[in-house]
């Protein structure tokens, strides 16, 4: 597989040279030259399965299958199971990984990428990273310990909880945590100005693992494939169904690298009707799908803090997979933004309904389900309407068209207690992990939001 650049003033390059350059050489992010197809997939196929069938079909020709087979096997060693809310909505488990945050799969994922391409030079890598939240924890767990990186993760001061705040800080060894006297677009300024530096990169090889790796983002395309394959395995096989799926994702979205890795999916040949791109007050991209217009602006602070950017790097891989075709993205994805009144209230909400806790960001997607729900359904169908249906077999036939609701579930709710636990007035059991996390002391370096300050140090 070749990688682009979306500025498309660098060289096409190889997985090696994209996942280790991070941002490519004219500062655009690298997309797939080509995407692979969807294989068919048993409806039995295990998460792992699929990954690695998926892992294959991206990066074969840069990779042996059988290393592709441990890398799968090590980095995605846990399940993301589709809960059944009702019978027309679900939420896909992505917090059971190590930080219990849907970030783990990249992050893992990528760290083992850059392991294996690593382990034959004597040159050591610093991975760059900022953080509004959840990047940082899972990137430092997936790179702890791997020989020959250093993890160097700028965090906002004040702008990440405190359960966060002790996983990016605890773990020590080749990790270190810089607490910035900022808001996370500091931080991701200053991450990106140290890319530019020619100066400091010629001294020190620099890799970032923010989304705008591309290797985060591969293995996040995977699990929508998982979702629908677990979907269609709880209705049983069907060769003529009656009913059929329309499939609507709501991705609770800050940095849209998991919404785009979703897009990658539905471009590879899977059946999604929609995506719903909820994000909190930090709307910039439904505001584009409404005006057209893509005004970044400064982040503001929400309690669904993982979503609080003002500028998502991966709107540029969006423009580019839809070629800057405002219609045809739209045709695709729907943008709602919520406030925290709302967030609270959706918490709420679907723990009376359901029984299930939600943490602040997946409440804003079950939010961002409604609205769509709402606001695209007829309501006197119920969600379901007739329509004629073409099947290269059997020719047109009628058939009930139902939609099916999944919200992707980006985090415990365990990580965001001061939120969660005075909203639906229980206390929340806490993982183990996490409680061990917990007890151990922070470890944090002060820094300014100055350039210089953060090169100094890196110097
Ligand atoms: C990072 C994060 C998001 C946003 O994901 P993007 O890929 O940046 O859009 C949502 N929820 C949680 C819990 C996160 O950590």
């Amino acid at each position: 597989m070749k990688f682009v650049s979306t500025n498309h003033r660098s060289p096409a390059v190889g997985l090696k040279e994209a996942v280790l350059n991070g941002l490519a050489p004219d500062g655009g992010l690298y997309m797939p030259e080509a995407l692979p197809r969807i294989p068919l997939f048993a409806d039995t196929d295990s998460f792992q399965e699929i990954a690695f069938e998926l892992s294959k079909r991206w990066i074969e020709n840069d990779i042996p299958e059988r290393d592709i087979r441990t890398i799968v096997e090590s980095a995605l060693n846990f399940d993301a199971p589709l809960r059944r809310l009702s019978d027309s909505l679900f939420v896909l488990e992505l917090f059971h990984g190590p930080t219990l945050a849907f970030k783990d799969f990249g992050a893992r994922f990528m760290a083992r990428l850059m392991g294996y391409f690593l382990k034959d030079s004597d040159r050591d890598l610093t991975i760059l990273v900022a953080t509004s939240g959840d990047t940082g924890s899972a990137v430092a767990h997936g790179f702890f310990n791997v020989p020959g990186i250093r993890v160097v993760i700028l965090y906002p001061r004040g702008g990440v909880s405190e359960i966060q705040e002790k996983q990016l800080t605890t773990l020590g060894g080749n990790v270190t945590a810089l607490e910035v006297d900022g808001v996370f677009d500091d931080c991701q300024r200053l991450v990106k100005e140290a890319f530019m530096d020619k100066e400091l990169r010629k001294k020190r090889a620099l890799s970032s693992a923010n989304s705008i790796n591309i290797a985060r983002l591969i293995p996040q395309s995977f699990y929508y494939c998982y979702a629908v394959s677990q979907l269609r395995s709880s209705e049983g096989a069907d060769p003529h169904p009656r009913i059929q799926d329309q499939i609507v994702f709501s991705v609770p979205s800050g940095n849209f690298g998991n919404l785009t890795a979703g897009l990658f999916a539905k471009k590879m040949g899977l059946p999604v009707a929609k995506f719903v791109a909820s994000t909190n007050l930090n709307d910039v991209v439904p505001q584009y799908l409404k005006t057209g217009r893509f005004e970044p602006r400064p982040s503001r602070k929400t309690i669904s803090n993982a979503m609080d950017v003002g500028n998502p790097s991966n709107f540029a891989r969006m423009q580019a997979l839809y070629q800057g075709d405002l219609a045809a993205l739209r045709a695709d994805i729907r943008g709602y933004s919520f406030s925290d009144v709302e967030t609270r209230e959706a918490i709420q909400e679907v723990y009376k309904t359901y029984g299930v806790i939600l943490d602040p960001h997946t409440a804003v997607a079950h939010l961002g389900m409604k609205e769509y729900l709402e606001t695209t359904i007829r309501p006197h169908e119920g969600g379901s309407f007739g329509a004629t249906i073409r099947s290269p077999e059997r020719g047109p036939f009628r058939a009930t068209i139902r939609t099916t609701g999944i919200l992707l579930q980006t985090a415990h709710p365990a990580k965001f207690l001061d939120v969660v636990e005075p909203v639906i007035g229980q206390k929340i059991p806490i993982p183990e992990s996490l409680e061990r996390c917990m007890a151990t002391q922070k470890k944090s370096i002060p820094l300014s939001n100055r350039y210089e300050d953060l090169k100094e140090r890196l110097m």
